[in-house]
């Protein structure tokens, strides 16, 4: 199915991230991962891709996403990055997604990595969007796109004016970074509004349940912290069951205020903590089943 018809269906949607094992797990080691997926409701599941790993690795994120149609009746959207590949390299990709019956892709650049020199052949990711269009019209294909901005921009209005390429290129819908603070999303939604992008985008929600990962978070995405949320780290940061308590209630604020203010979908993060997201599921299923009522 073609996630953006869930658009069409329902106000707002509600989905997940998982990634595929790291390098030396059999992709078998997922499984445990999966055997409470079906508690969680959602229309559909993002499977990452590693950019700088093997073709095993590479080919794990088709496997997994393949998995979850045939095994979990989940519809995947298989990630897929373009900066040091070249063009063949990607018509293999797409073809083992399309063997697979997986027509759902998020198109993405990739980040940049000093060990892996990137093949020059596809430099933004609108130009994978182009060519997957080109290459196969069926694909469904999602972007990603950064409320605060994409870190290597100069500033946040050139990073939209560069995201309007890529959307025009062929994207149904957006998928955001991770963000802590509701105000940079509700004032990207306005720029995004200004600047003429108007296709679904759905906000993306890292429940932060230990200290390790903010440091992570903060050199990886760049994502600013607000004040109340710092506070909350450096209160509980000694106590892990309190951390995770207070993480969970801060991510359940952050979508019951999003969903109130009318987006269009919560992505999830939940690196792989099924649990996880089990309990954010169910602090907010109601919230969105309200709000999917409007549209009976
Ligand atoms: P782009 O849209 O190409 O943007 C990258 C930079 O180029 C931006 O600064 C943009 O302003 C600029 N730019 C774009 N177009 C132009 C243009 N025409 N002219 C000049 N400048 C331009 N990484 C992985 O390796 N694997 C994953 O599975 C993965 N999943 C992700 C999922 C989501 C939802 C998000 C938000 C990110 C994900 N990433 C993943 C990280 C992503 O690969 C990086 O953030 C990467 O640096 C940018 O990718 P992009 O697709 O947004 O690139």
């Amino acid at each position: 199915m073609n996630i953006s018809d869930k658009f069409k269906q329902k106000n707002v949607i509600f989905s997940m991230e998982v990634f595929p094992p790291k390098k030396t797990s059999p992709i078998e080691t997922i499984y445990s991962t999966f055997s409470d997926i079906w508690q969680v409701p959602a229309d559909f599941i993002s499977v990452t891709y590693g950019a700088g790993g093997t073709e095993a690795q590479k080919n794990k994120t088709c496997a997994i996403s393949s998995l979850l149609k045939s095994e979990y009746s989940v519809e995947p959207l298989a990630h897929l990055t373009c900066l040091t590949s070249d063009k063949e390299e990607i018509c293999s990709a797409l073809e083992l997604l399309k063997q697979n019956g997986i027509t759902n892709v998020l198109a993405l650049r990739g980040d940049r990595n000093p060990e892996i020199s990137p093949k020059n052949v596809f430099e933004h990711a609108s130009d994978l969007v182009s060519f997957i269009k080109k290459y196969d019209p069926s694909f469904n294909i999602v972007g990603a796109c950064y409320p605060e901005g994409h870190g290597e921009c100069e500033s946040l209005q050139k990073d939209i004016e560069h995201l309007k390429i890529k959307v025009e290129a062929g994207v149904s819908h957006l998928i955001t970074q991770l963000f802590f603070d509701n105000d940079q999303f509700f004032s990207f939604m306005d720029m995004l509004e200004k600047n003429g992008i108007d296709v679904p985008v759905e906000a993306g929600i890292m429940p932060v349940i230990n200290k390790s990962q903010i440091e992570r978070i903060v050199t990886m995405c760049g994502s600013s912290l607000p004040r109340r949320f710092s506070h909350m780290i450096s209160r509980y940061a000694a106590d892990p069951l309190a951390l995770r308590d207070a993480g969970i209630s801060y991510a359940t604020q952050q979508i019951i205020e999003l969903v109130s203010s009318g987006v269009r979908g919560i992505h999830l993060y939940t690196m792989n903590n099924i649990e996880l997201a089990k309990k954010i599921n169910e602090n907010i299923r109601s919230v969105i089943r309200s709000a999917n009522k409007e549209n009976d």
